[in-house]
């Protein structure tokens, strides 16, 4: 979801910041611009479309080693070659690029309407460069700039340009990441780290309500009042190969297949084969502190959502403690009761998901004990938690979860054996389930192995316009990412069901052009499972079931996965969902890595 990109030093601007909206491609966008400094002017290329298109321009050829860069999301205003940003001012001499959205446009645009401004775009951002312009009274220009922010509310972070300064570029921050990139003799900056790495390690991460001046020398930062702000510089673990396709047709596809090797990365030094638990130095609970808990409590969005089901499941069977999970989207507004002997966790991939940031901070002021489970180090709720578990999945291009859907759920069944293991888990128990942890980056890999017998059960979605999914406990997690997963990329509606509830409802539209896919476990439900399985074949719907070897099911299409552990064989029943949505989508000719309407990181309401 929109993207900024920055430069300021010794080199030409336009290329650095044109591969850089590249970079930023993968998170959805529907248009994209720059704007260069050079003596006194700004040179502003913008199009509506993709940044090939933009290139179409020629910005690449603009000259100036000073200049920003966005690619927008539209929330005000049709995307089109106007509302693109950067915006300017009505001299043409200030440029404002913006993620997020300023609340009191409205009234902004009548005030500035009243002294004669003329708007050429309908976007809420133009008032920020007409604002900055009739501000400045010569002071430096982030006093400018946060003299126009303290008249703004909403949620932004933007960048703005002044050719009058060419030495000088300001960045500000409320709710929507910045990230500067430290470099020799030259600055960067970016809504997201993917768009720095190229060309340094080195990384700041401001904060709500700051603001930063940004030259080729250097940086300083300030809260909105002009107070100094002390900031330490972090390291992006991330190299630049990882923002490669490499070999792959797409980022999902090649992501699928990093799973073994990331699951690894999320278990390593974690496993304690001693005393048969697991170690999560970044919880920073004492044992103690864990004793307490009551109830454990999961907040994410989408994905991050259903593999916080999965977890809720494996910490009330594994640790005894009451757990669910619960969309932080909806949890965030509707005055939930926060308990002091409650475990909250937010789960994000990125790090920003607005929604799952706004239930942290909800919950931080009503005083509840938070931790994440987020994989971009040093993000927004990462660093607002304070504390938590990284995944280590790698980066994570494609608009779709799919490693970190199944590192969550690993990362969330480590806290389940630790918190286990404190409690009634027993040391045969932890051992069976840590050896199987051990096991598990082998098991995925031999699963994606098979992906040609996956390919043919896609066949059977041809000519398909809806698609049951069903399972029960956290079979019915997993078919709901499964059914999210078809839904999201291959566009073919999916629904998802507890397997118990069909005859309660949808078994109304079974009939043989509708698919169900059966999470099917073998464990103590199997057998009531295969009654749902009957129920269905006896209304004409045809069967694919995700099983264990064994007995083989009466159905109409089958996928066995070697049995690991029962408790953890979830976490293997959702690869060939996976694959499954992913070769579905291929036969339907579908955009896979940038699905429409959709984006990566959802840093809006
Ligand atoms: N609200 C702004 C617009 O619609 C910014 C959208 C974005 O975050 O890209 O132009």
């Amino acid at each position: 979801m929109c993207g900024i990109v920055g430069y300021i030093g010794k080199r030409q601007a336009a290329p650095i910041l044109i591969e850089g909206l590249h970079r930023l491609e993968y998170r959805g966008y529907d248009s994209a611009g720059i704007a260069v400094g050079n003596k006194g002017r700004l040179k502003v290329a913008k199009r509506k479309g993709r940044v090939r298109e933009l290139e179409a321009l020629e910005p690449q050829k603009f000259r100036g080693v000073q200049g920003i860069a966005h690619t927008r999301w539209a929330t005000h205003g049709e995307p089109s070659d106007l509302n693109a940003h950067p915006h300017s001012d009505t001299s043409g001499r200030y440029a404002v690029v913006h993620n997020g959205i300023v609340e009191n446009a409205a009234a902004l645009k009548a005030q500035l309407g009243q002294r004669g401004v003329v708007f050429r775009s309908e976007t809420d951002t133009e008032v920020l460069a007409h604002l900055i312009a009739l501000l400045d009274d010569g002071s430096p220009l982030e006093t400018v700039v946060a003299e126009a922010l303290r008249r703004v509310v909403g949620a932004y972070g933007l960048a703005v340009i002044d050719a009058e300064r060419p030495d000088t570029l300001v960045v500000a921050r409320n709710g929507s990441p910045i990230v500067l990139g430290i470099g020799d003799k030259e600055m960067f900056f970016a809504s997201d780290p993917a768009a720095l790495v190229r060309h340094t390690a080195s990384v700041v991460h401001l904060d709500d309500g700051e603001i930063a001046t940004v030259r080729a020398d250097g940086y300083e930062t300030r809260t909105l009042d002009g107070a100094a702000t002390i900031k330490t510089p972090s390291t992006i673990p991330w190299k630049d190969e990882a923002f490669d396709k490499g070999q792959f047709t797409h980022f999902m596809r090649k992501e699928i297949g990093e799973q073994a090797d990331a699951v690894r990365r999320t278990l390593s030094g974690r496993l304690d084969t001693r005393f048969h638990t697991t170690h999560l130095g970044g919880i920073e609970l004492e044992a103690r502190d864990l004793l307490d808990i009551r109830r454990v409590k999961i907040l994410g969005c989408g994905a991050a959502y259903l593999s916080g089901r999965v977890g809720a499941h494996l910490i009330e069977q594994l640790a005894r403690i009451p757990a669910d999970a619960e969309p932080a989207s909806e949890f965030r507004y509707r005055n939930a009761v926060i308990e002091r002997d409650t475990l909250y966790i937010a789960v994000s991939q990125s790090g920003e998901t607005f929604d799952t940031l706004a239930a942290v901070q909800e919950i931080k002021r009503k005083g509840g004990r938070i931790m994440g489970v987020v994989n971009v180090v040093g993000s927004t709720i990462a660093r607002e938690c304070g504390r938590g578990v990284y995944l280590h999945a790698g980066p994570e291009v494609a608009v779709v979860s799919t490693k970190t859907f199944t590192c969550t759920a690993v990362a969330l069944a480590l806290l389940a054996i630790h918190l286990g293991r404190l409690r009634d888990l027993s040391v045969a128990n932890g051992a069976r389930l840590v050896a199987a942890l051990q096991a598990l980056p082998d098991r995925i890999a031999g699963i994606l192995e098979r992906e040609p017998e996956i390919a043919k059960l896609a066949g059977r979605f041809q000519g398909v316009e809806h698609a049951f999914y069903v399972g029960r406990a956290a079979g019915h997690a997993i078919a709901s990412e499964g059914a999210l997963k078809l839904k999201e990329i291959s566009y073919l509606h999916a629904e998802a069901y507890p397997a118990s509830e069909l005859k309660h409802g949808p078994l109304a539209l079974i009939e043989p052009g509708t698919p169900t896919v059966i999470v099917l476990p073998r464990d103590d439900l199997y057998s009531k499972s295969l009654s749902t399985v009957e129920e269905i074949r006896a209304r004409g719907g045809p069967v694919i079931a995700i099983t264990h070897p064994g007995e083989r099911p009466a159905v109409d299409g089958l996928f066995e996965v070697p049995a690991l552990e029962p408790e953890l064989d979830p976490l293997l029943l959702n690869i060939p969902l996976q694959l499954l949505a992913y070769h579905v989508a291929l036969q339907r000719g579908t955009d896979i890595d940038q699905p429409r309407n959709l984006a990566k990181s959802v840093t809006v309401e």
